[in-house]
This record gives structure tokens, sequence and C-alpha cells, in this order.
């Protein structure tokens, strides 16, 4: 993903990242102004800023996205499409005063649906990454079915070499007018044209290959990217690639949704690993150096003091999961400790645990005092019952 390069979409609205909608929308309509190609003739540097600033308006207005962005950073947006700046505007022609565009950005103009070309829908995929998967990243091919528009025509639902006429009930504006005489006078409204349905076209001769349609289902296979640090839930939009729009109109975008499977061996909390390590008795009593297998498979080597307890944690400094918007920086692998007390005993171990025990004054029936680290465990329910 080369998106290292671009600048923080809250920067380039000069915002903070706890902007309210109603800031990012001001602030949006300011630098639109001030960088709108109508006001900058011929300065390609401001036309360039003016796409910079709709494309994190385009991202920073819709709540989805800009949750998906504060998540992943620029890798949200995804490798492919990308084109808020060349697709954004050629869906509405040219000649749109600048008011007109905003009123488009900003949902103005009237209910009702518009004639013409009409964004596709948004797809959803649910993809189920291993634990593994999610702590190195990388790219999954996927096949995703979705309508596409039909090669043959090139979507527009007429045979080749023939063109979709403009509806004459309409005059291509996909709406008519109904006039009604009520008793507070004449009311006009606007419907959807019963003769295209509200296309503004009509197809005379359908294409073969779409049965005049202008879309086909297929399958597409993609290749999604898997960022480093992916939790369940989260979620990667990518631009471009959801069901095909209508008349031309830009595609919807799809969304990945992240599973993580559970682990075996592992359990995460965030960007923190954490794994239980057995120990026989005799290791936690004299003390040992064990390797630990990672996540990521390598072993680290650690030290178990003397005298260590059931429950001790040892903490494996980065060499838990990456941060997803820095892969540099990593949580932490906690190495929980579980002794073994040993089982299926021969008569020879039988003889020297008694023994043992002799040597250290212990007699059947009376058990033993606290000791530290018991009292501070005690300690520690006593504070979680009473909560402080
Ligand atoms: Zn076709
Ligand atoms: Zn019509």
């Amino acid at each position: 993903m080369a998106t290292e390069s671009k600048r923080d979409y809250y920067e380039v609205l000069g915002i903070s990242r706890d902007s309210s909608a109603e800031d990012i929308k001001k602030a949006y309509r300011q630098l639109a102004r001030k960088f709108h190609p109508d006001v900058n003739q011929g300065d390609a540097g401001a036309e360039d800023k003016f796409k910079e600033v709709g494309e994190a308006y385009e991202v920073l207005s819709d709540a989805q996205k800009r949750g998906a962005y504060d998540r992943f950073g620029h890798a949200a947006s995804g490798g492919s499409g990308g084109g808020f700046g060349a697709g954004g505007f050629d869906g509405f022609g040219g000649g749109g005063g600048l008011d007109d565009i905003l009123n488009v950005f900003f949902g103005g103009g009237g209910g009702g649906r518009r004639p013409g070309p009409q964004r596709g829908e948004d797809l959803r995929y649910d993809m189920e990454v291993t634990l593994e998967e999610a702590l190195r990243g990388g790219e999954k091919t996927i096949q995703v079915p979705r309508t596409e528009n039909c090669e043959t025509c090139g979507g527009n639902g007429a045979a080749p070499g023939t063109k979709p006429d403009t509806c004459v009930q309409c005059g291509g504006t996909g709406a008519t007018r109904q006039v009604q005489q009520t008793i507070l006078g004449t009311v006009q409204t606007s419907v959807t044209c019963p003769r295209c349905q509200g296309r503004g076209q009509v197809v005379k001769s359908p294409c073969g290959g779409c049965a005049g349609r202008g879309k086909l289902r297929k399958t597409r296979e993609l290749k999604v990217p898997i960022p480093p640090g992916v939790d369940d839930g989260m979620q990667l939009p990518i631009r471009g690639e959801g069901e095909a729009g209508t008349l031309n109109g830009p595609p919807g975008d799809l969304y990945i949704f992240f599973g993580v499977k559970e682990h075996e061996k592992f359990e995460r909390d965030g960007m923190d690993l954490y794994i239980s390590q057995p120990l026989t008795f005799v290791q936690a009593a004299l003390g040992d150096t064990i390797s630990v297998s990672t996540l990521s498979g390598d072993s680290v080597s650690l030290a178990i003091p003397e005298g260590t307890q059931n429950g001790t944690r040892f903490k494996l400094r980065g060499h838990g999961m990456p941060n997803i918007r820095n892969r540099n920086q990593k949580g932490d692998l906690t190495v929980v400790i579980a002794v073994q007390v040993p089982t299926k005993l021969s008569e020879e171990e039988r003889k020297s645990l008694r023994s043992f025990a002799e040597l250290r004054g212990e007699v059947a029936g009376q058990t033993p005092d606290h000791h530290d680290s018991g009292k501070g465990l005690w300690e520690r329910i006593k504070h979680a019952v009473k909560g402080d």
C-alpha cells in the first residue's frame, strides 16, 4: 500500500481528531471555496488541494469511514479505486456552479430520486483470519459475487451499435409533473417517470449480453490486504469494489469485516497476548531457564527464579500484537505460570516426597501458613471484592 506519503485527513482540513461533524463540514466548506477550480482558474496546485480536501471530507464526514480511518489510517482506503477527485465529479457533468457541487455533497437539492447516474450499493465481506495472520498481516484472495456493468454494452443496456433514446415522456429528466386540484388550490408534484422508471432513457434494442439491464452478476477475485494488528470487528473499506452504479454512476465500496479466530494457546487483549506456561513443581521450586515460544514462532528464553508460585506472570516486552496504526509499536506477551502437581507417582517417587516433607518438618494433617505471595493473592482478592 503506497499510501505513506498521504497527508493526514485531519491535518488536511486543519481540525483536531475530536472535531464534531459540524466542525468538519464547516472546515470543508471553507477550504472547498478557497481551492475551488472556478476560483483558481489554471492553478494546478489549487486543484490538487481541492481534491485532497474533498477526499478528506468524504472520509471524515461518514461516521463509518471515519471510524475505519481512525483505526487503520490511510490503509483504510485500500489499494484500488481511491478516485474521489476523478470519480466524484464525472457523474455530475460540467457547468454546475460551486453551490451546485456543494449541494450534491451536502445532500441538498430536495428529495426524490435523481435521474441519471446512481452510485452502486456497498457490499460487506466477512473475512476470518488466524491470530498469526493478524500478527503478520498480508494479503488474501477472496471471491466476491457482485453486479458489474455489462461489457458488451458498457452498462447502458443498448445493443452494440445502438444507443438508448432519451425518454419522450419526461424529456430525460426521469420525473414527470402531476397537477392536482385540491381545496387548497393547484398542487404540483413530481413523480418518477413511469415510462423509463426514472432513468431518463429508454432502450429500444436491448443488449443480448445483459437482456437490456446493463448489469450482470459476476464473481470477482480480489486481493485484499490484511493489516498487521487487525482485531475482531474491524472494518476495511475498499473503494470502488462494491456493486456497479447505474447509468455509469460510480460503483459502491466493498467493506471487509474482519473476524479473528481464537487461538488454542494464545489469548489476546488488544495489543497484548497471554500464554499459560506449565512448569513442574521442581522447576518452580528450584528455578530454571526455559524457552517460551511466541506467536511469531520465535523462542524466547525466560529465567524462572527459585520459588516461583503458581499464577506468577512474566512479561516479554514487544512480543504481542503490532499497533494497527504503527506496526513498529508492539504489545507484550505475558507468560502466566501454571505449576503442575505430579500425578501417577511411582512407589519410589512417593517415598522421596515423604522424605522431602520430613526434611521440611511437615506434619500430615497440618497445612502451611500463607507465604508472602499467597498473602498478596489474598489481599488482591479482598481488594477485588471491596472494589478498591
Ligand atoms: Zn449489455
Ligand atoms: Zn421518462
